[in-house]
């Protein structure tokens, strides 16, 4: 049949320009050091921040509350699948993040898409910044709104852009914490352009909820911005919660709309009791036991310096994510694959997630690490180097 010859030949072709992605199986718990494929690695590569996915105390309330419920919630949140545990988590949340509501998603990649479709009734025109989540873009694709991407943390650019829909409702979207190379949108300069500018801001701050500010709070807690300064906040739970989710905060009437237009919410089965009990859990975990947050800060200035005296070329980030750029994609997979036979797993990140030129190795320290850990890390590093 003609179609699976041009579905072969496409396959080929990814192989042949080292962008094919290939699965890994394996064994163990998400820890520093895992078994994959039957060999074991010092782990760089998950979002576990704060090594939480393992806490006894996660698992057990997670285990207590699927004895209570049950496993599966049954239904969508609108139908009959939104339990007392859900709701208790959204209001801890709201507490939380200064919000005046919050919801909670199956996942942030149905959030985002879920927040800019059903906003779109309203809006004419949707501003991203070029480094967005690839959930965050196709949740305009969706949107069938005019999509202008400015360049990458540029608010010259984005003030240039907003200049030419001044008078049109619009929906301006980025990442706190950017998911490859680590850095941090200018929080405080995004919220004043936008507002001046009379559109509305959405901030995904999957990598910033946990990991930054003096509670977790994130990038506008490490800014020192109060809530308003971000009309809508996206968060999941699958990176330093250690769980599996997300949320929005928002105010009142925007997070009625999203119950009410999200297509994303309704259509789908709300995510099960044990997951939001584990995550109420975490988010108590987050908040008390700040010796993680503090232990990932050393570690991550430890990795830094320590990659600097060995004349490492890493990206600058003060988050969890720490990237070595290295351009093209066949180089790039060649470390990560030099790098695994040393025994270190990291994400090897190509197009279309970076820019085509832009491929990368993408190391996360957590919690969990030790510094003994990350001095192996870079031991292999430089002898790849
Ligand atoms: C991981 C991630 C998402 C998707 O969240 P899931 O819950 O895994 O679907 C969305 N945005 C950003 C920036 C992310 O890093």
């Amino acid at each position: 049949m003609l179609i699976r010859s041009q579905l072969e030949h496409a396959l080929a072709g990814l192989s042949q320009r080292a962008l094919r992605r290939k699965r890994h199986v394996r064994t163990t718990p998400v820890l520093p050091e895992c078994i994959v494929d039957g060999k074991t690695y010092l782990n760089f590569a998950s979002n576990d921040y704060l090594g939480l996915a393992n806490h006894p105390e996660v698992i057990m309330a997670f285990q207590r509350a699927a004895n209570t419920y049950g496993v599966g919630s049954g239904a969508s949140h609108v139908v009959s699948g939104h339990t007392m545990v859900h709701h208790a988590l959204e209001e801890d949340l709201a507490g939380f993040l200064g919000y005046p509501r919050v919801l909670v998603f199956s996942t942030g990649y149905m959030a985002n898409v879920g927040v800019i479709t059903a906003l779109a009734r309203h809006i004419k025109v949707i501003f991203q910044d070029k480094r967005n989540h690839a959930s965050l873009i196709d949740g305009s694709r969706l949107a069938h709104r005019p999509l202008e991407r400015y360049r990458h943390s540029s608010m010259s650019d984005l003030s240039r852009r907003l200049a030419n829909y001044s008078t049109q409702m619009g929906l301006v979207v980025s990442d706190g914490v950017f998911s490859v190379e680590g850095d941090l949108a200018p929080l405080p300069e995004l919220s004043q352009t936008t507002h001046q500018a009379g559109k509305l801001l959405m901030v995904d701050d999957a990598h910033g909820v946990g990991v930054l500010g003096e509670k977790g709070q994130g990038s506008l807690s490490y800014f020192q911005l109060p809530a308003c300064a971000v009309d809508i906040l996206v968060g999941t739970f699958g990176k330093a919660f250690g769980t599996f989710g997300a949320f929005v905060a928002a105010d009142e009437v925007i997070i009625e709309t999203l119950l009410q237009f999200s297509r994303s919410y309704t259509y789908t089965t709300a995510l099960p009791p044990a997951i939001a009990a584990a995550t109420a859990v975490s988010l108590q975990l987050l908040q008390t036991e700040t010796w993680r947050r503090h232990h990932l800060r050393a570690l991550i200035a430890y990795f830094q310096a320590g990659a600097a005296s060995l004349g490492l070329a890493y990206t600058p980030s003060i988050t969890a994510i720490q990237c070595i750029e290295i351009g093209d994609p066949a180089k790039a997979l060649d470390r990560g694959e030099r790098l695994a036979a040393q025994g270190i797993r990291v994400a090897v990140m190509r197009p279309p997630t970076t820019m085509p030129h832009h491929s990368s190795l993408r190391i996360t320290l957590t919690a969990a690490h030790q510094k003994r850990q990350v001095d192996r890390l870079l031991e292999c590093l430089v002898q790849g180097n």
